[in-house]
């Protein structure tokens, strides 16, 4: 099983600042991020108001500042986590195991249920609205 110091969940703002500034201030140690999809959307509408967005794929945003930075980047959301182990799962049935986990999967896809399956998942929601 592949060990990491830090696993970020979500490759969105969050997931992608937290990655960039994390290695920043620990160099040498090993980041993975685990996201849903390839290329996620730029989180602002203001290029739509300004009308300077013309083409639907320029608004596609990847984590190339993670990976300049030395980041690692799966595609490959994770199902389950086990807090006591401090391991987690992939859709691909892949097993990593973690010192830190961040979670950076947003508070709208936890409300509506991103599929993590953990005995505290509750306790995350919350954390996640607070
Ligand atoms: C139409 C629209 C317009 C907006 N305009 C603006 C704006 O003009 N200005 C502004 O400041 N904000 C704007 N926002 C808000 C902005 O999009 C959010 O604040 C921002 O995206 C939050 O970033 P995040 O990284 O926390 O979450 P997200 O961007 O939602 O990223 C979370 C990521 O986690 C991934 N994920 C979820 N579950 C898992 C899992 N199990 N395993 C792995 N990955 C997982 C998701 O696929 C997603 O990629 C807008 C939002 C929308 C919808």
């Amino acid at each position: 099983m592949k060990r990491y110091d830090v696993i970020i969940l979500g490759g969105g703002p969050s997931g992608i600042i937290t990655g960039v500034t994390g290695i920043k201030q620990n160099p040498g140690k090993k980041f993975l991020m685990l996201k849903e999809e390839e290329k996620g959307l730029i989180p602002c509408g203001i290029p739509y108001v300004l009308h300077d967005l013309n083409d639907v794929d320029k608004n596609a945003m990847g984590p190339t500042p993670f990976i300049e930075a030395g980041g690692e980047v799966l595609v490959d959301p994770v199902i389950s986590i086990d807090f006591e182990t401090k391991t987690l799962k992939t859709r691909s049935e892949a097993e990593y195991a973690y010192d830190k986990l961040v979670f950076a999967t947003a508070p709208v896809s936890a409300m509506m249920g991103n599929s993590i399956s953990t005995p505290m998942f509750s306790l995350i929601h919350s954390s996640h609205l607070m």
